[in-house]
């Protein structure tokens, strides 16, 4: 058996978190230049010159890509050889905690949201763990801004409604959302499942690499047409209009109930931040 001590999980996400509150990811800055050449709307491509040079000035600086520094979520991914005499979600939380502390960051999390108490450190994240084979903790972790969240979207479609009803839905999702959502747009769909867990499809969509393709045929043709009817409705970099509303369109599936068709429609904003690391287990 294998053993990752705790001290070493809550400074890795206590970094990570730093620095992908700071930095974005090359492959999101290669789309946003790419989008920067083709954009024909003057203000879309003057908005996108911001969101490129506010990049830059971040990462030269060390400070922040935007104020809001989100929600944390989590994927965590244990390697069944792994054991563990401490609690991970505690020391993932310690993490976070010294992560939106020590690096300055907003701290965005209420108690309750009816009493509206700040934590005061950006705890609890939101955490899913699933299981891999191995000795390895692989750790995905996106601060999720709150305005791409609000403007997200889960509807409990008829089966008879098919395609084209999901295509519409996402449409309608994206264009009701206007600027609100921070555009250009990362764009996670779950389709299937059950309420619940198209959601998090959907969300597990967004840590994908932004290059990638599905590999389900329905799911990858679905990906190409959404990205090209998102980007006719002319929403544009921060709503401003343009050919630039999606950046990338990204569809997980899942089986569902003979009577159901979930979709789940979770917006990401262009402060596309996200980070992974895998930590490789010793011999307990
Ligand atoms: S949606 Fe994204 S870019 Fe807009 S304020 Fe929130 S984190 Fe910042």
């Amino acid at each position: 058996m294998y053993k990752i001590e705790r001290q070493l999980v809550i400074d890795t996400i206590k970094a990570m978190i730093i620095e992908a509150t700071k930095t974005l990811d090359k492959t999101i800055v290669d789309k946003l230049e790419y989008a920067f050449d083709k954009e024909v709307n003057i203000l879309g491509k003057s908005v996108l010159a911001k969101i490129i040079e506010n990049q830059k000035i971040a990462k030269e600086e060390n400070i922040p890509l935007c104020q809001d520094t989100g929600v944390l979520v989590c994927f965590i991914e244990i390697g069944r050889e792994l054991v563990f005499d401490y609690d991970l979600t505690e020391a993932i939380n310690r993490g976070v905690s010294l992560g939106y502390t020590d690096g300055y960051l907003r701290k965005s999390i209420v108690r309750h949201p009816l009493n509206r108490i700040n934590t005061l450190d950006n705890t609890p994240a939101v955490i899913h763990y699933d299981f891999i084979e191995g000795n390895e903790l692989v750790i995905h972790l996106a601060p999720k801004g709150g305005g791409s969240e609000n403007m997200s979207s889960l509807k409990m479609l008829s089966p008879a409604d098919g395609r084209d009803g999901i295509i519409n839905f996402v449409l309608e999702t994206i264009k009701n959302a206007g600027g609100k959502p921070c555009p250009p747009l990362i764009v996670g769909v779950g389709i299937g499942g059950n309420f619940e867990h198209v959601a998090y499809i959907a969300k597990k969509a967004l840590f994908r690499p932004i290059n990638d393709q599905a590999k389900v045929l329905e799911d990858r043709l679905l990906e190409e047409e959404l990205l090209e009817r998102i980007n006719k409705l002319n929403v544009g970099p921060m709503g401003l209009g343009g050919i630039t509303t999606a950046l990338a369109v990204k569809v997980n599936s899942a089986p569902c109930h003979i009577a159901a068709l979930p979709v789940a429609v979770n917006l990401q904003c262009h402060s596309a931040r996200k980070k992974e690391v895998t930590l490789v287990g010793t011999i307990a």
